[in-house]
């Protein structure tokens, strides 16, 4: 059984994506500055901020001057992912609360292994790091080459 992920580009004062991952019912969120990367040996950070209602999962638009978040929104992945392993005996929140998180991610441009790691001495910080498998690449960067939503087709100044 799938769970709802997806990944929101954000026009904020600075551009960032958010990472959110449906967690028992909710949307555990991170602020990724540079977005995800393919290469394995990249660790994004990637801050831990509220968790947000699942509705918001299919919010693309403008958030409005003085309001908190004021810029353009789309979104520029979404999809399921899983648990690694997909044993139901550790559910995520223990496992986020332990500060690791393996999953494998179904979306339109991320796809196989991920990692959320925190870092030790860290409430908040965590690296998003790929998995080593035929979906990483040293090579491509996926931020670059694939700007636009995948709901509308449109972009972002950037
Ligand atoms: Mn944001």
């Amino acid at each position: 059984m799938g769970r709802l992920f997806v990944i929101q580009k954000h026009a904020a004062s600075t551009l960032h994506y958010d990472f959110r991952l449906e967690v028992d019912g909710t949307l555990k969120s991170w602020a990724v500055p540079k977005g995800p990367s393919l290469n394995p040996a990249h660790k994004r950070l990637a801050v831990q901020v509220e968790d947000h209602d699942i509705k918001y999962a299919d919010f693309e638009g403008q958030i409005g001057e003085g309001r908190y978040g004021a810029g353009q929104v789309i979104i520029w992945d979404r999809g399921t992912y899983e648990p690694i392993p997909v044993n139901e005996d550790c559910p995520i929140r223990t496992r986020l609360e332990n500060g690791l998180l393996e999953f494998r991610l179904y979306g339109e441009k991320l796809k196989g292994k991920w990692r959320l790691v925190r870092i030790k001495g860290k409430e908040r910080d965590w690296l998003l790091i790929k998995g080593t498998d035929k979906y990483a690449s040293r090579t491509r960067d996926i931020v670059k080459e694939q700007p636009e939503s995948v709901i509308s087709g449109s972009g972002m100044p950037t």
